[in-house]
């Protein structure tokens, strides 16, 4: 069977590189999976193997990020946009206050106030969404129903770097961070992350959720917008996305094989330390848009002189094979996603490169 061997170096936002084992055993066992004569893809969610895939997923992820037996998971579809909404027709009681430190908090926020009272107690709007803010020094709302934030801002590349430590209960959208590093779960409320960066294939988006939030959950909810529903039926009250749980669950396996999220971490801060290095050793022609102390380990977005440059620079690096660092239109410049499966190779790669080319155009 021809197994490709040219791989590039994406750094794609998301969907994003994935874990060449993971990729290769899906393969493997793509046509016949474990004996059934089936592919994931061909199997009734309800029958004997999916539901071991189904078990399987769950011990990885939990076994992975140490999930408390008082959480519960749910893998959905929809993706963390949904959540946005979902989170707050199931918990906006009242008023809920939000931190925004980019695109993505935003987002969350526009959706929290077709659902009720929002209160934006942080937001870094003034300053591009360079940086997060302590948490423990912002004026909260009396009796919040929560408090919303967004771990990693994948296009502004700013990240708290560290679990809340706060009284309230804190719902938390770790899309683009998931996995990258420890977390205690017990910090929050609830998490959730769509999986194209850290966890698999788009499709699928992981909630894990502390089993009393779902006391909160009203009445008269559509049925797939409730968590209660959701929970009642282990996410099988429709036909779950089955591939991307599957997927979801080889890519938990291969990182607990790995040496676990410990590991993982001293992997990516060694990656984005190269990328870091290359930016803060330019003299400024590179210049990074977060500050140092919310730098991301997983999205590094960084600009250049001009935009004729920026555009230079992404078209020269996609012809040695580094394709997708084109930044967001909001920030400008380019942007260099490095999520746990893109090789630290890669970072070497492009930080010589973007020597090379500051030599050349500096
Ligand atoms: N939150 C964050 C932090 C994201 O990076 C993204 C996607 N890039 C989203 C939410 C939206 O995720 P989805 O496309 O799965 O709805």
């Amino acid at each position: 069977m021809a197994i490709a061997t040219k791989r590039i170096y994406n750094f794609s936002a998301g969907p994003g590189a994935m874990p060449v084992p993971v990729l290769q055993r899906a393969q493997a066992e793509m046509l016949d999976w474990n004996g059934t004569g089936m592919s994931v893809m061909e199997m009734s969610h309800r029958g004997k193997a999916f539901t071991q895939i189904a078990e399987q997923t769950e011990a990885a992820v939990r076994n992975l990020m140490h999930v408390p037996s008082n959480y519960k998971l749910l893998f959905l579809q929809g993706g963390a946009s949904l959540q946005f909404t979902m989170l707050a027709k199931n918990f906006l009681n009242g008023t809920a206050d939000y931190v925004t430190t980019g695109a993505w908090g935003v987002r969350a926020v526009e959706a929290g106030k077709i659902e009720g009272n929002v209160n934006v107690a942080w937001d870094g709007k003034a300053d591009k969404y360079n940086q997060a803010p302590d948490l423990t020094k912002l004026d909260y709302t009396a009796d919040a129903a929560y408090l919303h934030i967004t771990t990693n801002e994948t296009i502004q590349g700013v990240d708290f770097l560290s679990d809340p430590t706060m009284p309230q209960d804190v719902i938390c959208d770790m899309s683009s961070c998931i996995a990258s590093r420890p977390f205690d779960v017990s910090k929050y409320a609830m998490v959730y992350a769509g999986a194209q960066k850290n966890l698999g294939p788009s499709g699928v988006c992981l909630v894990i959720l502390r089993e009393d939030m779902l006391e909160r959950v009203p009445t008269g909810l559509p049925a797939m917008l409730d968590y209660k529903v959701q929970v009642d039926n282990g996410w099988m009250y429709n036909t779950p996305p089955c591939f991307g749980v599957y997927m979801l669950g080889l890519v938990c396996e291969h990182w607990i094989k790995f040496g676990g999220l410990g590991m993982v971490a001293k992997m990516n801060e060694a990656k984005a330390k190269v990328v870091y290095d290359a930016i803060d050793g330019s003299g400024g022609f590179y210049k990074p848009h977060a500050v140092q102390a919310n730098r991301s380990l997983m999205n590094i977005p960084f600009t250049l002189p001009s935009d004729e440059l920026t555009d230079k620079f992404v078209s020269e690096a996609k012809a040695q094979d580094m394709i997708e660092l084109k930044g967001h239109r909001s920030v400008g410049g380019c942007r260099a996603s490095i999520y746990n499966a893109f090789p630290i190779e890669g970072c070497r790669a492009l930080a010589e490169f973007m020597k090379g080319f500051m030599a050349k155009n500096g």
